[in-house]
């Protein structure tokens, strides 16, 4: 069971920056409003992420560790109705199984639980503080699978998967109040007010946000919200492009196609604009099951959704330009 762990591992926990992704992830299922994360050396010391979310009652936060345990789903039919982030019920099982883990975590009605495990094994068990909330922290990431830690980029490039995500993430959630740390030094914060152009102001910066037009249109099946930059402010590459389908950051070629199609000659030969589109969908329409790490979706209204996003786009252009 721990080699199966290990095996789910390799899928899930490709790098520093996806333990990141799964653990804001779940703290974002939790109900959280507050979520601050902290990293040394690019994630490869250390990760450690704090919510105030829901927490776990002490057996919950034990089987929360073993493979396949999810709470967010029941059976079959829900997984055509995935409405949380997670679902899978493999992510926490597979870091603990690369990792040094200790978990704190309580329901804020009773103690407290304190798990400390290394490697998937747990080690320790102890009460701990009522809380409510979770902190999760991985401390030496893959040190049991040197093969994984010799792929592992310079500091510098883990970093920016690590900072291309959490921006993804707080632009995805404007509700939540986002910190985040790298060796003790803050990278950013949001104020979690809901404001998407806040946080764009937030993680971007003021000169990218006020070059920002907002994006509203909703058909029969879709509801497309968000922001696109006016053509001045672009960018040599896609990172800064964030789709997000129902709460969730997706990485769709097609979907930026689109979106890049809405622009028509605006845009400068190899410049990506800078973006922030959210779409509001019945979750039938989008199958998340696709992939481990959930960032490929498939839609049923393909060709109806790009062509409402491209139509949408344009429009906010024309109307920007009379
Ligand atoms: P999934 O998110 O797919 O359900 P995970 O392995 O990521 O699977 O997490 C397993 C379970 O642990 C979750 O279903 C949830 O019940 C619980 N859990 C994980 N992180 C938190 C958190 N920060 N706050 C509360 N519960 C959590
Ligand atoms: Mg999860």
């Amino acid at each position: 069971d721990s080699l199966a762990n290990k095996i789910a591992a390799g899928e899930v926990v490709e790098r520093p920056a996806s333990v990141v992704k799964e653990l804001v992830e779940n703290s974002i299922d939790a109900n959280s409003t507050w979520v601050k994360i902290e990293i040394k050396e690019a994630g490869l010391q250390v990760i450690k992420v704090t919510d105030n979310g829901d927490g776990m009652l002490e057996e919950d936060c034990e089987t929360a560790f073993l493979r396949h345990a999810t709470s967010k789903i029941k059976n079959e039919t829900d997984l055509f109705h995935v409405r949380t982030l997670g679902f899978r019920g493999e992510a926490l099982a597979s870091i603990a199984s690369v990792s040094k883990l200790t978990v704190q975590t309580s329901t804020g009605e009773h103690a407290g639980t304190r798990l400390t495990l290394e490697g998937g094994k747990l080690i320790d068990k102890q009460k701990s503080a009522a809380r409510k909330g979770t902190e999760i922290m991985v401390s030496e990431l893959f040190f049991n699978t040197p093969a994984r830690l010799k792929y592992m980029k310079t500091i510098h490039t883990e970093l920016g998967h690590i900072t291309d995500l959490l921006n993804r993430l707080a632009l995805s959630h404007p509700q939540i109040r986002f910190e985040v740390t790298h060796n003790g030094k803050n990278i950013f914060k949001t104020a979690g007010t809901g404001d998407v152009l806040q946080v764009i102001s937030q993680v971007y910066g003021m000169n990218v946000a006020k070059h920002m037009l907002p994006v509203k249109h909703e058909t029969l099946d879709f509801s497309i919200g968000g922001f696109i930059a006016k053509p001045e402010v672009t960018r040599a590459s896609r990172n800064y492009m964030s789709t997000i389908i129902n709460g969730r950051y997706i990485k769709s070629v097609a979907l930026n196609k689109a979106i890049i199609q809405g622009y028509h000659t605006l845009l400068p030969i190899g410049r990506s604009p800078i973006v922030v589109l959210s779409i509001q969908m019945d979750p039938i329409l989008v199958d998340v099951n696709v992939h481990p790490t959930k960032l490929e979706v498939r839609f049923s209204k393909d060709k109806e959704l790009f062509q409402a996003i491209e139509q949408t786009i344009k429009e906010t252009f024309r109307e920007a330009t009379l």
